[in-house]
């Protein structure tokens, strides 16, 4: 049954500045629920620390609000313990590209299937304004007065490389690419990461709505021919930016996700086996 907007509504309303990036994701989340025809009590939203990671409060459905740049790990212990649900993991930029790294990385060679929503305003908003790790080259914050000296990651040339079977880009300032794109990261069987250009209207005065919109090009539109089958391709996409900045399915592939190799996974979601006939005590013994 098709779910209604009515339901995935909270009490509360988020707390986001006004005009934050962060509002439109909310909007294509609850969009791609309603398209996608999956039961509302079958997913878990799981983030971070930042502005965007309070998404679970506002989005009515099971949600864990992790700790900074652990999403991750605990998004794959609920994909063990129920590979059934729908998972989608939410954070910033600072949370799975800095303190989370690590996590984003095995999270990809793994691929499970998950997707991972990343608000990526290219500044540390929560905290009033420091560098991130993609702040561009130049970019002057209170932690960096003088101007920003590191190359920035770039995260879909990370995310193609590190293995994850789907790697796309969109921009909160255009929410049916960025409903379509959802739907198609959740459809996705493996790990999907989702790179979304977010504005963040306080804090960074250089990567504006405007600024985005001058730039974002549709990947596959004006023939350009891209192939998203072609990794060769993906990493050529990814290495623009500046004039322009690509959105849309840069990479995807199939390959068998980590729950399906499992062999202890094989008899169905480990919430539903029976622990009757297990003697945990020689384990125990071990650890005396
Ligand atoms: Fe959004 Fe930036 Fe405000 Fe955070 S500080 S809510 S990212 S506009």
């Amino acid at each position: 049954m098709a779910i209604e907007l009515k339901s995935l509504q909270t009490k509360q309303f988020p707390n986001w500045c006004p005009g934050c990036g962060d509002f439109g994701i909310w909007m294509a989340i609850k969009q791609a629920m309603m398209q996608l025809g999956i039961p509302q009590e079958e997913y878990v939203l799981v983030s971070g620390i930042g502005c965007g990671s309070k998404m679970p409060h506002w989005v009515k459905t099971f949600g864990f609000h992790t700790l900074h740049g652990r999403p991750a790990p605990v998004a794959s212990g609920v994909k063990l313990a129920n590979h059934k649900l729908t998972v989608i993991i939410i954070g910033g930029d600072g949370d799975g590209y800095g303190i989370g790294m690590g996590h984003f990385i095995h999270l990809m060679r793994r691929n499970y299937n998950v997707l991972y929503i990343i608000e990526n305003n290219q500044v540390y908003g929560l905290t009033t304004g420091q560098t991130s790790p993609t702040s561009d080259q130049g970019f002057c914050t209170i932690s960096t007065p003088s101007g920003v000296l590191e190359v920035p990651v770039n995260p879909m040339a990370l995310a193609i490389s590190a293995g994850a079977t789907w790697v796309g880009r969109s921009f909160s300032g255009d929410i049916k690419q960025l409903t379509d794109m959802i739907v198609q990261g959740v459809q996705h069987n493996g790990t999907a990461i989702l790179d979304i250009l977010q504005p963040c209207v306080t804090f960074n005065k250089k990567n504006t709505y405007q600024w985005y919109q001058e730039r974002v090009h549709r990947l596959g539109e004006n023939e350009d021919g891209h192939d998203v089958h072609d990794r060769v391709a993906a990493f050529k996409a990814s290495q623009m930016w500046g004039e322009r900045i690509n959105i849309g399915v840069y990479f995807k592939e199939e390959k068998p996700t980590y729950e399906e190799q499992l062999p202890q996974l094989a008899a169905g979601p480990l919430v539903h086996q029976s622990i009757d006939n297990i003697d945990i005590n020689p384990l125990l013994d071990r650890l005396r």
